[in-house]
């Protein structure tokens, strides 16, 4: 049955404008790091795809090696789209990234001008796309002069590869340097895709000043800490969890130690008592950060989706809250 998206779709989610550009992107916006695999059924991430629609998530967020193996997710989300959502293609920011090992040799990696452009000719190809919305490098090079990797993102906008750009992973320092080159050449640089998460804040020792004096904004990835910020892990490893799954090496029994569990466990108290699930509070606690525009989701089926959006609804923390978050955090 071909999929028509619910009309009501713009009413409940928050837009928020990405750093001082023209775009605005959805408080949430859903990643296909996980779940989007040839490991995965096409029906279920069919559901998840539709279910974000419909709920206003315009942001889908992919990289060339998201998989396994790397490519199958851009390949998935591309038949999809081809086949069920084409008529929305223009409703969506679609992002992709290269800077993680693709293909063997010594130009399938890092940050060259060569790797970059053939990377995103090939994330098209899977994705069936002219152009994408956002092209990310996604990890700073330390052996490729920063004047490259920049200039190659520029080339990618000016040959209308990709409409804007951001970067990845790259610390306060690296991200000033790269500023300096992308606005001296004009380039639309947009965006900071930054791991962020109550139990990840490294952000908050200056990158998030330097985002915000540049008018950049932050999309934080990994906002749900892979899902140990939810109420998943409190009794254990279910077996149908990312942790269970020995084909996703991410997150290991050994993540979830008995201190993050008892963190997690005051959090989830104090989630109840504002009438939010973890996941729903975590979620909205990293958008109170400044320069944070969308906390950027993983799901595996569609009524996770369907919680961490329901969040926005109760967006506010009192200043006792902050205190308590703080203090179980320290
Ligand atoms: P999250 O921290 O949001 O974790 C997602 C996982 O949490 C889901 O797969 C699910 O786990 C669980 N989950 C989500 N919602 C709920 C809920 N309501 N209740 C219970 N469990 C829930 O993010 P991800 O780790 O998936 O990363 C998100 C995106 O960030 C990626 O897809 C990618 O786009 C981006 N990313 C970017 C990186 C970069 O270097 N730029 C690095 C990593 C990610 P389960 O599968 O167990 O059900």
């Amino acid at each position: 049955m071909t999929y028509v998206a619910n009309n009501d779709r713009y009413k409940e989610m928050t837009y928020n404008r990405c750093g001082s550009s023209g775009i605005q992107l959805p408080a949430i916006s859903l990643g296909l790091w996980n779940n989007f695999s040839d490991n995965d059924s096409i029906e279920n991430q069919k559901e998840m795809l539709f279910k974000a629609f419909d709920l206003g998530i315009t942001h889908f967020d992919l990289a060339n090696n998201y998989g396994p193996p790397p490519g199958s997710a851009e390949i998935n989300f591309g038949r999809i789209l081809k086949e069920d959502m084409a008529a929305y293609r223009d409703e969506m920011i679609i992002s992709t990234k290269a800077g993680f090992k693709m293909w063997d040799g010594p130009y399938g990696d890092w940050g060259s001008r060569k790797y970059l452009i053939a990377s995103l000719d090939q994330s098209l190809k899977r994705m069936g796309l002219d152009y994408v919305d956002i092209f990310y490098h996604h990890r700073p090079d330390p052996n490729t002069p920063l004047e490259e990797t920049m200039a190659a993102l520029d080339q990618i906008v000016r040959q209308g590869k990709a409409l804007y750009v951001g970067i990845s992973n790259y610390d306060a320092e690296q991200t000033k340097q790269a500023v300096k080159i992308l606005q001296d050449q004009k380039t639309p640089f947009i965006i900071h895709q930054a791991a962020y998460s109550m139990l990840d804040r490294k952000i908050e020792n200056g990158l998030t000043d330097v985002l915000e004096d540049n008018g950049v904004g932050c999309i934080a990835f990994v906002p749900l800490a892979q899902g140990l910020l939810t109420n998943k892990y409190l009794n254990g490893i279910p077996d149908d969890s990312r942790a269970a799954k020995d084909y996703i090496p991410f997150l290991n029994e050994k993540d979830i130690s008995s201190t993050v569990l008892e963190k997690v466990n005051s959090l989830n108290d104090l989630a109840a008592e504002r009438g939010q699930s973890l996941a729903q509070m975590a979620l909205v606690w990293v958008l109170q950060q400044k320069s944070v525009v969308s906390a950027l989701i993983g799901a595996s089926r569609a009524s996770q989706i369907e919680e961490n959006v329901k969040a926005l609804s109760n967006m506010d923390f009192s200043d006792e809250e902050m205190k308590r978050i703080n203090e179980i955090l320290s």
